[in-house]
């Protein structure tokens, strides 16, 4: 029932060559616990040749391109996505178990559309120029130029594997940098299949390197101290961001960070019902909970409580769980074991720490080998204090704690009580209320009436733990260049 089930080695590529490793390790699909690939980890001599590819091709004919070359390239990457379409498709499915409703709908299209998103950015950029009086009365002129940022260390995460790897490449070599990118060791096979399309389009050796591995003692780690990186772009837990700006300290990198959240939903009693309870369902189990933007605090207006936490049961439990091919399917596993167990001991401790159930809690039952894979159910509480555990902790599961509220204020307080400023979703009627709630939130984001909707143009990232940084449009363009003042006296 696999989208594929040949298991398939997942290599290094680096200066334009797929490289082998002595030392491997497997990848697990996590919708039925088999192996489908095996995954050549780079060593330290490895990501140095890497990161010495890099160098080199900065200073080749990717260095000398015009924009207008370089969009056309990024162009050409798109379109070959777009033609691989399928075995994207697959290698993302087998890798992480997302449905091939959600995975052949956002992540792929994403992928290839973030590459032709941030081609038009960096034709339409333009920078500072003055005229500055001088005591002469003569003047000068001062303008900016961009520089690309040099050798850019791109370190992703498993949730949209593609989708959030290519929104750091697509403006990473848009602005002319080259890349040494180090897919999580969850989900090597996009990245890896998306190499073949950089040669395929004949993107310059060097400008696109993949190293595997892992954090900590690995490729990760190798990347983010190696003092020839100019700058390190992660998405990932706030713990892993603070142990890379450790590591980045002693060489002084800039750093772009998305990272974790404890997101709020908050619903008024005078909002669009049907609307409320379908958006905040997508929101909460929509890529089995494995969204960073994802609401696990949920807020509903007293008057409508009873009448919301039934509605959402009923959607959690119409939710289809089951192979990643079956088109049916709206629910795929957790990523590992390893994942399935934290969610776990969060199900376990909401149950320790006082909630009432009101679905879910535990792991389903299907009778064949999906079993040995990594599912869970859809899961809501209600009852818990805001001190509790699970209220305050990031958990990246399908679940979510739902508690009533009286007034604006009160709730505004609650949603804002969190170390993390990611996203919000505000759902009322009431179009001043919409907007002063929503711009009451510390977050990057705020949504009303709506989740995950954006205008890519625009600044996404996150206040608080939740990041460093903004990246959209013309801020990811702002990271990945150095500007240049250039003053001519007249
Ligand atoms: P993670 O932090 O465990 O790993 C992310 C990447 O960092 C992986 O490639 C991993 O190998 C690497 N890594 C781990 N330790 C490292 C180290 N010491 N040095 C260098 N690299 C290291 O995160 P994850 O479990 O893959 O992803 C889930 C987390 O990502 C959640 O917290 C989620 O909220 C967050 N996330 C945030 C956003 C956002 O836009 N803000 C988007 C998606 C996911």
């Amino acid at each position: 029932m696999n989208a594929n089930v040949k298991v398939v080695e997942r290599k290094c590529f680096i200066d334009g060559q797929f490289v082998s490793s002595s030392k491997q390790f497997t990848k697990i699909n996590p919708a039925d616990g088999t192996v489908v690939a095996q995954v050549h980890e780079a060593d330290k001599a490895m990501v140095d040749a890497a990161i010495k590819a890099a160098r080199r091709a900065l200073h080749g004919p990717w260095g000398k391109m015009s924009n207008q070359a370089r969009a056309d390239m990024l162009r050409a990457i798109a379109d070959g996505i777009d033609k691989r379409f399928d075995e994207f498709l697959a290698a993302e499915m087998n890798d992480t178990g997302k449905p091939w409703n959600l995975a052949s709908h956002l992540d792929i299209p994403r992928g290839a559309a973030n590459f032709r998103v941030f081609a038009d950015a960096i034709r339409a950029v333009g920078m500072d120029s003055f005229h500055l009086d001088t005591p002469d009365g003569k003047g000068a002129i001062n303008y900016a130029m961009r520089k690309p940022l040099g050798v850019v260390a791109v370190i992703s995460p498993w949730n949209l594997p593609l989708l959030l790897s290519t929104w750091k490449l697509a403006p990473a070599m848009a602005c002319g940098n080259t890349i040494v990118i180090k897919p999580s060791e969850e989900t090597p096979s996009t990245i890896t299949l998306l190499a073949e399309v950089m040669k395929e389009v004949g993107v310059p050796d060097g400008v696109y390197n993949v190293v595997h591995g892992f954090g900590p003692n690995s490729a990760g780690e190798f990347m983010t101290t190696h003092p020839d990186v100019d700058g390190v772009t992660f998405t990932g837990e706030s713990a892993t961001g603070a142990a890379i700006m450790k590591a980045v300290a002693p060489t002084v990198k800039p750093v772009s960070f998305e990272l974790g959240g404890k997101n709020a939903g908050i619903v008024f009693a005078d909002c669009d019902f049907d609307a409320a309870v379908a958006g905040m369902a997508n929101a909460v189990f929509s890529n089995t909970g494995q969204v960073c933007l994802a609401p696990e605090r949920i807020y509903v207006e007293r008057p409508i409580f009873d009448k919301f936490v039934a509605a959402l049961k009923a959607k959690a439990e119409g939710l289809v769980l089951g192979w990643p091919i079956d088109k049916t399917t709206t629910t795929g596993p957790l990523i590992s074991k390893e994942h399935q167990q934290k969610v776990l001991s969060y199900y376990e401790l909401a149950v320790k720490e006082g909630a009432k159930v009101i679905t879910g809690g535990g792991v389903p039952k299907f009778g064949d080998a999906r079993d040995n894979g990594s599912y869970v159910q859809p899961t809501l509480w209600t009852g818990l204090p805001e001190t509790a555990r699970v209220v305050k902790e990031e958990i990246f599961g399908p679940c979510a704690h739902i508690s009533p509220f009286d007034t604006e204020e009160e709730v505004i307080a609650k949603a804002n009580d969190t170390r993390y400023g990611l996203a919000s979703t505000v759902w009322t009627t009431n179009l001043s209320r919409g907007h002063r709630v929503a711009q009451a939130m510390e977050v990057g984001i705020s949504w009303v009436n709506c989740w995950f909707l954006r205008d890519l143009r625009t600044p996404f990232g996150g206040a608080k733990l939740s990041g460093i940084g903004r990246e959209g449009g013309m801020h990811s363009i702002n990271f990945y260049s150095e500007p240049t003042n250039v003053c001519i006296k007249l």
